[in-house]
C-alpha cells in the first residue's frame, strides 16, 4: 500500500486539485492520501487570528476571503452530486471558525489552546474537499488517531498509542482513504493540537509506518531534491536518490524538502520516501532510502542555514576539552538549542561551534551560567560570539574520509575572498560544514556548487 502527502500548494489551486484527483484515481488502491491545508491558509488563520486578538476588524475582511476561496473551489471541483453536501460541511466548519475569531475579538486574547484550534480548520476543511473530489474517497479524521502528549509547552506525538490508532483506523477495507495532515489530539484532555508547522509531512511518515506502507510519497512544488537552492544557484541540479541520513542532513541545515522529524518512523521502519512534483507528475522526483546506489552522486546536496552565531570559548581548557565539549553540548541540548560543531579556522585551542540565530542569546547566558567557576577563576575566558555568519553543510557519502575535497572548498573559498571564520571536517561521515560571513553566503554556495556539481 501506498501513502501519498500533498503539501499546501498540490491542494491550493482548482489546477492543482485536479492533477492530485488525476494521480491519486490512477493507483490501484489501497492508498492513503495525507493532506495539508490550502497554500498560505495556514499562515492566514494565524495572522487572521492576531487580527483579531489585536481588536482590529479587519479580521473580518480575512475570514470573508477564506470562506469564498474554499467555497469556490469546491464549486469548481467536487462533482455535482457532492456538491451541496460539501458546501453544507464546510460552510459549518466556516461558521465556527468565525465565532472563534469573533470570541477572540470580543476577549481581546489569544490563548495558545484557542489558535491550536483555529488552525486546524485549514486541514479540517481542505481534506473534506479532498475526498469529495477523488472517486472512491473516503475522509478518516486525524483528530480520533494521531495522538500528542503536553511536554513542557510542547506536543510530542505518542508514536505507540498513534501506531495502534492508525491501524484500528485502516483495518476496514478502503480505497482511498483522505487524512487531514498536521492536527491531532491531546492523550489526556481530547483537547486539538498540532504536529508543528510542516507537521503534514510527519502525520504522512506516523501513518506510513503504523500500516508497513510500501513507500511514502511526499508531492510538492519542485521536481525533488535540487542539489542546492536553485533561487540562489541557477545551475543547481536534480538529485535522483540518496540516503535518509542525508536527507535528513541537507533538512536540518535549511533544504525545505521535507520536515526533518517526518524521516524517523519511516527511517526506522525502512519505508522508502519519493519527493514528487505535483505540477509534472511524470517526473522520476527523488528516491530515498537507507543505502547508496550504484550510480549516485558522491555529493548529495549544499544546504545552508543564512542565520547563524558562531561561539568560541578560549582559555586553559586544553587537555580538559572534552569535558568542556560535553558540558556545553549538555547545557545546550536540555534547553533544546541545536549545535553545529565546527573548529576555527586560525587553529585556536579551545572548542567552537554554531547556532542558530535566534538561539545566540540563550546560548551565550547558558556558557556564562555552565563556566561560571572557570570564569570567576579567569582560566576560561568570556566566550566570543561572531554574529550575522551563515553555516553551510555539504552532504554526501563518505564526507569523513574526503579531505581532499574539504581543502579544495577551503582553497575555493579562500581564492575569492571569502572568509572561512569555521569549518567541521571529518567530525560526521555525512557532513562537511563552513561558517562564512553572511553577506557572502550566495557567492559562498555558487563557488562550492561549482566545484563539486
Ligand atoms: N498546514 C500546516 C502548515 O502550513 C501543516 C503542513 O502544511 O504541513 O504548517
Ligand atoms: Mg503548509
Amino acid at each position: 500500500m501506498k501513502v501519498l502527502k500533498f503539501g499546501g500548494t498540490s491542494v491550493g489551486s482548482v489546477e492543482s486539485l485536479r492533477n492530485v484527483k488525476d494521480i491519486v484515481e490512477s493507483i490501484n488502491g489501497p492508498a492513503v492520501v495525507i493532506v495539508s491545508a490550502l497554500g498560505g491558509l495556514t499562515d492566514q488563520l494565524i495572522a487572521t487570528a492576531r487580527a483579531a486578538a489585536a481588536n482590529d476588524p479587519s479580521y473580518m475582511d480575512s475570514m470573508q476571503s477564506i470562506r469564498s476561496r474554499h467555497l469556490a473551489i469546491i464549486d469548481n471541483v467536487v462533482p455535482e452530486i457532492a456538491r451541496q453536501e460539501v458546501t453544507d460541511k464546510v460552510s459549518g466548519l466556516l461558521s465556527d471558525l468565525e465565532r472563534m475569531y469573533s470570541g477572540v475579538y470580543l476577549i481581546r486574547h489569544l490563548p495558545q489552546m484557542t489558535l491550536d484550534i483555529i488552525v486546524s480548520f485549514g486541514e479540517r476543511m481542505s481534506s473534506v474537499i479532498v475526498a469529495a473530489m477523488i472517486d472512491g474517497g473516503s475522509r478518516h479524521d486525524s483528530l480520533g488517531f494521531i495522538k500528542t502528549e503536553k511536554w513542557y509547552d510542547k506536543n510530542i506525538a505518542d508514536q505507540k498509542l498513534t501506531t495502534e490508532l492508525i491501524r484500528q483506523e485502516f483495518s476496514r477495507p478502503f480505497k482511498y482513504a483522505v487524512v487531514p495532515g498536521f492536527i491531532s489530539t491531546d492523550i489526556n484532555t481530547g483537547d486539538i493540537t498540532n504536529l508543528g508547522r510542516g507537521g503534514s509531512d510527519f502525520t504522512a511518515a506516523l501513518v506510513a509506518a503504523a500500516l508497513d506502507a510500501e513507500v511514502l510519497e511526499i508531492w510538492t512544488d519542485v521536481d525533488g531534491f535540487l542539489s542546492a537552492d536553485p533561487r540562489i544557484v541557477s545551475d543547481a541540479v536534480l538529485v535522483p536518490h540518496m540516503t535518509f541520513i542525508e536527507s535528513m542532513e541537507l533538512c536540518s541545515y535549511g533544504a525545505k524538502v521535507i520536515y526533518p522529524p517526518t524521516i524517523y518512523p519511516v527511517f526506522h521502519k525502512n519505508i522508502p520516501i519519493r519527493i514528487l512534483n505535483t505540477f509534472n507528475p511524470a517526473a522520476p522526483g527523488t528516491l530515498i532510502t537507507d543505502s547508496q546506489c550504484d550510480g549516485d552522486l558522491k555529493v548529495k546536496g549544499i544546504s545552508a542555514i543564512r542565520d547563524t552565531s558562531l561561539f568560541h570559548i578560549d582559555g586553559n581548557i586544553s587537555g580538559k576539552l572534552k569535558n568542556t565539549v560535553s558540558r556545553t553540548f549538555n547545557a545546550l541540548a536540555k534547553k533544546g538549542v541545536k549545535v553545529f560543531n565546527v573548529s576555527r579556522n586560525d587553529a585556536r585551542p579551545g572548542m567552537s561551534f554554531a547556532v542558530a540565530k535566534g538561539d545566540a542569546d540563550v546560548t551565550y547566558d547558558l556558557l556564562c551560567r555552565e563556566f561560571a567557576p572557570e570564569l570567576s577563576k579567569g582560566t576560561v575566558s568570556r566566550p566570543e560570539r561572531i554574529d550575522n555568519v551563515a553555516t553551510i553543510a555539504v552532504v554526501g557519502e563518505n564526507m569523513r574520509d574526503n579531505s581532499r575535497l574539504g581543502a579544495r572548498i577551503r582553497h575555493t573559498l579562500s581564492r575569492d575572498g571569502i572568509r572561512v571564520e569555521g569549518y567541521s571536517e571529518g567530525a560526521s561521515d555525512t557532513t562537511m560544514a563552513y561558517v562564512v560571513d553572511a553577506d557572502r553566503l550566495d557567492n559562498a554556495l555558487r563557488h562550492i556548487h561549482t566545484l563539486v556539481f
